[in-house]
């Protein structure tokens, strides 16, 4: 059995406030999940994260507090803690006074990154590397994406959301590869595999409508043989490897958007190939796009090729 764990970066909304929507689904074995786990949880229990979601976007922006308090770095974790939280009620108290909007979204900012204020900006990076590196190393585990550049998207001619468009490059790809692995394998009632995403209920009522779709009818280029067809929806908050499918979705998103390749680079080495061609990620975008997603796939990937799958 196979674990596909699924989470997304960006908004599908057009035009939303990121240029690219990213689904990533990370599939490990279920024989492995164990270890793995285990492994993430060390990491984050180094830095005094062993109860808190890993929330990649809000871990790596800069907190202000943090240059404000003299000798941050020398302080305990549970001092750095208090000290953050003192400069962060005096601030909501003034922004109360003034009254708008600012305190409601500043109040919402603070509760988004309470797990990680007793950690340094180098220290957050530092956690999100190690675990993008760990991560890298899984020589099971198999990276499928749909990365959309919302500017080239149109519903019209694809006739169907970005999300839906995503998930459906997603299961199809994870379904793929459960079909190649299950001829190969001597064993092959074990090539199954289950989707594992985030429990928002929005996203849980449109995922399990679409695969009630696909098991009728397929998906656009595949039917479905070994994707279990219900998905299993759970607390991120309690289930480590969804943060990781986080991370894997932010590094491919901060890679096209702003050319950061830290942690694309680690994350694209689970990325799934065939033959050593890239196959399990697609930038959706305009054809002449040169990015090393694109450029890392032999047929074309663009718009103009509309929805090809090289499988
Ligand atoms: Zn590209």
């Amino acid at each position: 059995m196979y674990l596909c764990y699924l989470d997304e970066s960006g908004t599908a909304d057009i035009p939303g406030s990121t240029s690219h929507y990213v689904l990533a689904g990370l599939s490990i074995p279920y024989s492995n999940w164990k270890n793995q786990d285990k492994e993430i949880e060390q990491i984050k229990g180094k830095y005094g994260l062993q109860d808190t979601e890993l929330h990649v976007g809000w871990m790596l922006r800069q907190y202000k507090e943090e240059s404000k308090i003299p000798n941050f770095l020398k302080l305990s974790f549970t001092q750095r803690r208090s000290k953050v939280k003192q400069l962060q009620k005096a601030t909501l108290l003034r922004l109360q006074k003034t009254g708008g909007s600012a305190h409601k979204q500043v109040k919402k900012n603070f509760a988004q990154t309470d797990g990680y204020i007793h950690l340094t900006y180098q220290e957050r990076v530092q956690v999100v590397m190690e675990v993008a590196t760990r991560v890298s190393r899984w020589g099971n585990a198999r990276l499928f994406a749909e990365c959309v550049d919302k500017v080239f998207f149109d519903p019209a001619r694809t006739g169907r959301t970005v999300a839906e468009q995503a998930f459906e490059q997603v299961v199809t790809r994870f379904e793929h590869y459960l079909q190649l692995i299950g001829a190969k394998d001597p064993i092959p009632e074990l090539c199954y595999g289950l989707l594992i995403h985030d429990n928002n209920e929005t996203v849980a009522k449109r995922h399990t409508a679409l695969m009630k779709d696909y098991y009728k009818k397929g998906t656009s280029y595949l039917s479905l043989e070994r994707t279990i067809e219900t998905p299993l929806f759970v607390d991120s908050q309690l289930t480590c490897m969804v943060q990781i499918a986080d991370l894997c979705a932010y590094g491919l998103r901060r890679y096209l958007e702003n050319g950061e390749e830290n942690i694309f680079k680690l994350v694209m080495k689970r990325a799934d190939r065939k033959q050593g061609e890239l196959v399990g990620i697609r930038h959706y975008t305009d054809s002449s796009c040169t990015c090393k997603i694109c450029s890392q796939r032999r047929t074309p990937t663009g718009v103009q090729a509309d929805l090809p799958l090289s499988i």
